[in-house]
């Protein structure tokens, strides 16, 4: 273990025995009394020496014997230590490829930042490196998802999507003007490679067959899909049946899109234990009776050529909180899209989260036993002349 204070929080001394760690609410830690003789060591917990030397170093300021061990214990306990050499043998080839490290530098900073335990941040963030993801949709959403997603570490990031890129699927990160006229899938899968500090690691040839876990292609089985269907109806009213698949096998999925200038992220459905796309929709049934009547109007008649009201800054925002969400659930977190589904609207554009409760006559089972019980929740507001 090489202890270093964690160097992505920066330190403030309120007075001579107070120091504080961090600048936000959210991460920041108040440490206290520290003495001045230990304020100087502070320096010293660098990532550059072990823990023995340090005991000489202290021996060497006049600091008790045992001082050392107290202090680290202390500090790790408030989650301020990160070990520059731990995290086991995914961290350890991670360090060694510094090339693709310091294109994730920022990354594995905010990892030392949202975890307690020294070195947590370089393992998960290796761990990032062996999962797959699939992105179901390759439009202005979709596509920057994927290639932020890969950018993150994300080793293995599938795409899917059909027909062609249409001009305006060109966005910054996603979709490119050279590739319009070309197969999305293909095209988003090429923006992927390109964004991904390292190539996708091979599959182990040390086994001698596949296991069943194992998907089509090699690799690990799906970690998480990220559905970003182009058409804003299928964010609006996400289709139970397009994941089926998804349920059946128990793969946790998140949506986000844009309808109509509004942006959304979530439900992160967790299948079986959070709302699901039927839940939703049953629910709404349930509150209102003009809903399927609506819905079907809505999905009918409609061009899949058809242009979305979907700006390109709005696109973007939902992309980028998509793919933050979906890391955060990928490294062991549960993000606040977990049965819910944050929304925000041009021009105004706050944020706000509606939950995605759990409906008790969904096949999915999440509604059962009384967890997540039906509440009125006001849903979008809408004109009920009919019915
Ligand atoms: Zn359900």
């Amino acid at each position: 273990m090489h202890p270093i204070l964690k160097p992505a929080l920066r330190r403030g001394w309120h007075d001579l025995n107070t120091v504080q760690f961090g600048v936000t609410p959210a991460h920041a830690v108040v440490l206290g009394p520290v003495d001045t003789a230990t304020g100087s060591f502070l320096t010293l917990l660098d990532g550059t020496r072990g823990v023995p030397l340090l005991r000489d170093e202290a021996r060497r300021m006049g600091l008790p014997d045992g001082h050392v061990d107290a202090l680290l214990d202390r500090l790790t306990g408030a989650g301020l230590i990160d070990d520059a050499t731990g995290g086991g043998p995914e961290a350890d080839a991670l360090r060694r490829r510094t090339a693709v490290l310091d294109r994730l530098r920022p990354d594995h900073a905010a990892l030392t930042v949202t975890t307690s335990e020294p070195a947590e941040g370089m393992r998960k963030l290796a761990a990032r490196h062996t999962m797959r993801v699939q992105v179901r949709g390759a439009g202005r959403v979709g596509a920057v998802i994927a290639s932020v997603l890969a950018a993150a570490g994300v080793g293995h990031v599938d795409v899917r999507d059909g027909g062609c890129v249409e001009p305006w699927d060109v966005a910054p990160g996603g979709q490119t003007t050279e590739a319009v006229g070309e197969r999305r899938e293909v095209a988003a899968q090429r923006v992927v490679r390109a964004t991904a500090p390292a190539r996708p690691p091979r599959p182990d040839r040390r086994r001698t067959a596949p296991r069943p876990a194992e998907h089509e292609q090699g690799g690990p089985q799906l970690s998480l899909v990220i559905v970003a269907p182009r058409d804003g109806l299928g964010i609006h009213s996400p289709d139970p049946v397009a994941v089926e698949d998804l349920m059946a096998a128990g793969i946790p999925h998140l949506y986000a899109g844009v309808v109509e200038a509004t942006g959304m992220v979530g439900p992160l459905v967790l299948p079986g234990g959070t709302g699901c796309a039927r839940c939703l929709l049953l629910g709404r049934a349930d509150r209102d009776p003009t809903w399927p009547r609506l819905l079907a109007q809505w999905g009918s008649g409609r061009s899949s050529r058809q242009v979305q009201a979907c700006d390109v800054g709005l696109s973007t925002a939902v992309a980028g909180l998509a793919a933050a969400h979906g890391l955060a659930f990928l490294d062991g977190e549960l993000p606040s899209s977990t049965g819910a589904r944050w929304e925000t609207s041009a021009p105004g554009l706050d944020w706000h989260a509606r939950p995605v409760w759990p409906h008790p006559e969904c096949p999915c089972g999440a509604g059962e036993g009384g967890y997540g019980k039906e509440t009125p929740v006001e849903e979008e507001p809408h004109d009920t002349m009919a019915g």
